[in-house]
């Protein structure tokens, strides 16, 4: 069970998705370097790292659902 903490919404516009806001740097409408055809194998369990393109940040995701995706560690409310 993943706590609501270490989830992010996201965007799929065609191939690519995009989050609007970086759960870090709060840069806006960020794209990331995974694509709409990764999303199938992250639901299946498969882990991914994603490093954020604004200010490399490094997560590692553990899943994802049509709305979400799921980090191992918390995105919100880290302060
Ligand atoms: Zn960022």
């Amino acid at each position: 069970m993943i706590p609501f903490e270490n989830t992010w919404p996201y965007e799929i516009i065609q191939q690519d998705i995009y989050v609007n806001e970086c759960p870090f740097c709060s840069e806006s409408n960020v794209l990331l370097p995974i694509k709409k055809k990764d999303l199938p194998e992250l639901s299946r369990g498969v882990k991914r790292l994603l490093v954020f393109p604004c200010c490399h940040n490094r997560v590692t995701l553990m899943d994802a659902d049509r709305d979400y995706l799921l980090a191992k560690q918390p995105l919100r409310n880290r302060r």
